[in-house]
């Protein structure tokens, strides 16, 4: 069927494809170009899509082509190299263009809105703190970033806590604005703290901005607009910053690199730092990946040439790298996971006045309520997990799906009253140090003790306040703060990262441990990290400890290249959800079957059940994809995703695909 005008749309639906609209009534056909916002009339609903493309012939006959309702912009609502980083990132992570589109937007530019808001950009700072004279290795470092000005230069910085990246990219920051430029700074979820806001605005007298999930939907606009329209000079935003829009865009810096929150884990599974890297190569800019714990992809990226590394060795100032201690936890007498001298470190370093923090990645009281009669032990109803037990709300909790319940009195397969919690928890540690040290501040960091809002911001303040105190949190508190005045750091647990199916949790133990380590001795007070361990010989620890993260990552880095693991191979994965394991693993096994064909260049894993094998009520299931070439796994993943298609729909089964999973086991 040939027409004058069919608007080819994207629309924001998981369909892999195009949908073709004939122009909305009474709009002059010469305002339609691509770019511009659509609202059109889609199965019962309306949705605002994209256009891609006017064509003159449809597949669908003229008489079934309905017209779009309605055109929303006067300029393409994208500029041109986001539009584009938007056409790779489907193609790459094989998700509908439409639905990436619709991610790059505000939310209120994907309700339709208009895309004006009218704001003030206030200047706070502009330079009181007196100017640190540069390191030789910062001043390297600035100079190499600085210089390689409208080039596509990707950068790794690596440096330890508190090596001064941060004054880095401060240097580098202010030199693209002398020239007229902007720039994006990536954060962790995390570590994007109003401290972190604060040291940028007093820095800089432009304006800049932050952009955060804990925004109004209105003030994200506005951030977007501003930078849009050259106004806001600087954002720092978490992951989906990546799509903020800039008239005059010159670096991009992506702090903690290897932090997996830059990983989006549903729909458009993207991953935030390797699209920064794409969009500065579209832009042709340089581009400053920070850490200082490196992921294993960045450290074969710099060996292969197409990363620059830029080291910081030492602690700026006059501040000193951490003293390691191993507590062998099977000769150490235990109180609640406190060996005897970790207890007495604590001792010792709160009476000289200074602060100390416990470190223990679990939240709650207990991971486990226990029958001590028969055994049984509380489980979700929903999930394929156990129920954590809190004490201050006096609750069973899933950690995966937020059912609660109230504490059983009697066991539900024997009667018994004899019931038991059992492991250790945040609330529990809280428990015992509170007995330890009655007269001392314990302040707990983790995800319950921060839910209201700005009771995070409390805490923190109350850290700063006081002299001598007990932090106590998850990894809540190992990233990205500053507190001078710890001196020992306890990691209560080391061991859940040494042996566990995902091929990465080592590389994560190591990035953490660091990260914990780094809390301490910051300032002029030297620091002492402690670790609790049943595996004192374990190579990773040791090498860690005596060594380094570098050596460490480098020896990890060959036993992924023997085993042919990421980075050396590339995966992908299917999941699939479904009420009974079986539509969900037959599912995957048809996938299976398609791949057959692939069989010399592709392997196929499975499918097996997820680490948590049900969920919220649905069996998950999935089908690992890999190949040795990049090249290879992403066309043949686009002729398996055509084959699926073909196939009848299931109704009763959910999927996606994962390109580069950050979570396999
Ligand atoms: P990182 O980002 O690597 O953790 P920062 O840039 O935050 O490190 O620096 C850590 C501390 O050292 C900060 O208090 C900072 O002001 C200070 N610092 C940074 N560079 C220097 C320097 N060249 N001389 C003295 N102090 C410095
Ligand atoms: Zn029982
Ligand atoms: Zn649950």
């Amino acid at each position: 069927m040939s027409s004058p005008g069919i608007l080819r749309i994207a629309l924001p639906t998981p369909l892999r494809r195009l949908f073709d609209y004939l122009p909305p009534q009474a709009v002059d056909p010469k305002a339609l170009f691509p770019g511009v916002r659509v609202k059109v009339p889609f199965q019962s609903r309306t949705l605002v899509g994209i256009l891609t493309e006017v064509v003159s012939t449809s597949s669908i006959s003229h008489e079934k082509l309905k017209p779009a309702l309605e055109l929303l912009d006067q300029e393409a609502i994208l500029p041109p190299d986001i539009y584009q980083l938007c056409l790779w990132a489907a193609d790459y992570y094989h998700c509908s263009l439409g639905e990436v589109l619709s991610s790059a937007l505000p939310v209120l530019l994907r309700k339709g809105k208009p895309a004006e808001a009218k704001t003030k950009w206030p200047v706070s700072g502009g330079s009181t703190e007196p100017q640190l004279k540069l390191n030789d290795a910062q001043h390297y470092a600035v100079n190499s970033v600085c210089e390689a000005a409208n080039q596509f230069l990707p950068f790794l910085l690596d440096g330890v806590t508190g090596s001064g990246k941060t004054e880095v990219y401060l240097r580098s920051i202010a030199s693209m604005l002398q020239a007229g430029k902007q720039v994006l700074v990536l954060v962790p979820e995390i570590s994007l703290t109003p401290q972190t806001i604060e040291r940028f605005r007093a820095r800089f007298s432009v304006p800049v901005a932050a952009l955060h999930s804990g925004m109004t939907e209105l003030a994200r606009l506005k951030v977007w607009l501003g930078a849009r329209a050259n106004e806001v000079k600087i954002v720092i935003g978490t992951r989906s910053a990546i799509f903020t829009p800039f008239a005059e865009l010159g670096l991009i810096i992506v702090d903690e690199e290897h932090d997996q929150s830059f990983k989006q884990q549903d729909r458009f599974r993207y991953h935030a730092r390797d699209l920064a890297v794409m969009r500065a190569s579209i832009l042709r800019i340089p581009i400053v990946l920070g850490s200082a714990t490196p992921s294993l992809e960045s450290l074969l990226n710099v060996k292969r040439n197409r990363y620059t590394l830029l080291t910081l060795p030492l602690r700026a100032g006059d501040a000193k790298m951490p003293e390691y201690a191993l507590i062998d936890l099977r000769s150490a007498h235990i109180e609640e996971g406190m060996s005897d001298p970790l207890l007495q470190a604590v001792r010792h370093h709160l009476a000289e006045n200074n602060q100390v923090m416990l470190f223990l990645n679990r939240r709650g009281f207990a991971p486990v309520y226990y029958c001590t009669e028969c055994t049984w032990m509380a489980g979700c109803k929903r999930c394929d997990t156990r129920m954590v037990y809190h004490r201050t709300t006096k609750r069973l909790q899933c950690h995966h799906c937020d059912a609660q319940s109230a504490i059983p009195i009697q066991c539900t397969q024997c009667g018994s009253t004899a019931l038991q919690p059992v492991g250790l928890g945040t609330q529990r540690l809280e428990q015992l140090l509170t007995k330890q040290f009655p007269d001392t501040p314990i302040i707990r960091v983790d995800r319950d003790s921060t839910r209201r809002k700005g009771s995070m911001q409390s805490l923190l303040d109350q850290i700063h306040t006081e002299p001598k105190a007990i932090l106590l949190g998850t990894q809540m508190l190992a990233k990205g703060h500053h507190f001078p005045n710890v001196t020992l750091v306890g990691m209560v647990e080391a061991d859940s990262g040494l042996f566990s199916a995902d091929f990465r949790a080592a590389e994560q133990m190591g990035q953490l441990l660091m990260q914990v380590s780094g809390r301490a001795g910051r300032a002029e007070k030297p620091g002492t990290v402690m670790i609790q361990t049943r595996h004192p010989d374990h190579q990773s620890i040791q090498t860690l400890i005596h060594q380094g993260y570098q050596p460490f990552a480098q020896m990890l880095l060959t036993e992924r290249e023997q085993a042919i693991l990421p980075p050396f191979s590339y995966f992908a994965v299917f999941k699939a959800e479904a009420y009974t394991e079986e539509s969900a693993s037959g599912f995957l096994s048809m996938i299976k079957t398609l791949c057959a064909v692939a069989k010399e260049t592709i392997t196929v894993l499975g499918p097996v059940s997820a680490v948590i094998a049900k969920r919220k009520g649905l069996y998950c299931q999935q089908l690992l994809i890999k190949s040795n070439q990049r090249g290879v796994l992403q066309q043949f993943l686009k002729k398996l995703l055509m084959e699926i298609e073909k196939q009848p729909a299931k109704q009763s089964v959910k999927w996606v695909l994962d390109v580069d999973p950050v979570e396999v086991g």
